[in-house]
């Protein structure tokens, strides 16, 4: 199966020649370049053989949401894929299960598809409640529906302190087990580095990575890209 390095810049570079920039050098076939929906039209042009992909969507079509972008923009702008359920969101914005449900089935309906992620947080994990937690993120994917599952533990998102692969893989066993069908590939994500990136392909059998502070510095992508798509 061919592998997916999804890189999510987050509310970065704050102009649009260092997205160019980031863009340019990053620019390889399996890689999708989730910049700032502001960014994604220049981010577009730079590209040959990556895809573009947002961070977030708004879950109605058109009308009065100010401030929101919706599944039709990115499609019409070009985007195949949408991170949705990010921790980030789900903590900063409180967006819960049913939120980031009626998001999944707006990208549904355009024909764009969602990246979601899920995993849980340390707490969760020493109250030994992580498979629950992950089993109820997992839940409102629609029955014969593919997406794109991204295993993010909370914990590991851009602290450097990155999951044991061991760990990772346990965790990816449990939702190909207990989903199965409803996913077309499973990712890694937090802290990824081009230290611990082959381990989490090799050993513990992700079908791709989630990358986001190592995704802006571009020569540490471009080892990861080495070693993860080659
Ligand atoms: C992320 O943005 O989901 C992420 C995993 O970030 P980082 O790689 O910085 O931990």
């Amino acid at each position: 199966m061919e592998k997916l390095i999804v890189a999510n810049w987050k509310m970065n570079p704050e102009d649009v020649s260092k997205a160019r920039e980031i863009a340019f050098f990053s620019d390889q076939g399996g890689v999708i370049l989730c910049p700032p929906v502001i960014f994604l039209n220049e981010v577009k042009k730079e590209i040959k053989k990556a895809t573009i992909g947002a961070q977030d969507v708004f879950w109605e079509r058109k009308g009065s949401f100010t401030g929101e972008t919706s599944a039709l923009m990115l499609k019409n702008i070009g985007c195949k894929y949408v991170i949705i359920g990010h921790s980030e969101r789900r903590r900063n914005l409180k967006e819960d299960n049913s939120i980031i449900e009626k998001k999944m089935k707006a990208l549904i309906e355009e024909g764009i598809t969602p990246i979601l992620c899920i995993g849980e947080t340390r707490e969760e994990r020493d109250k030994k409640e992580a498979e629950k937690i992950v089993a109820e993120q997992l839940s409102i994917i629609p029955k014969s529906t593919e997406v794109i599952i991204a295993y993010e533990p909370v914990w590991a998102i851009g602290s450097g302190d990155s999951c044991d692969w061991e760990l990772a893989k346990e965790m990816r066993s449990f939702i190909s087990d207990s989903f199965k069908g409803r996913f077309s590939k499973i990712l890694y994500g937090g802290s990824v580095n081009s230290e611990n990136c082959s381990d989490y392909l090799e050993k513990s059998l992700f079908d791709g990575l989630l990358v986001g502070s190592a995704s802006l510095d571009h020569q540490e992508f471009k080892k990861i890209i080495e070693k993860a798509l080659n």
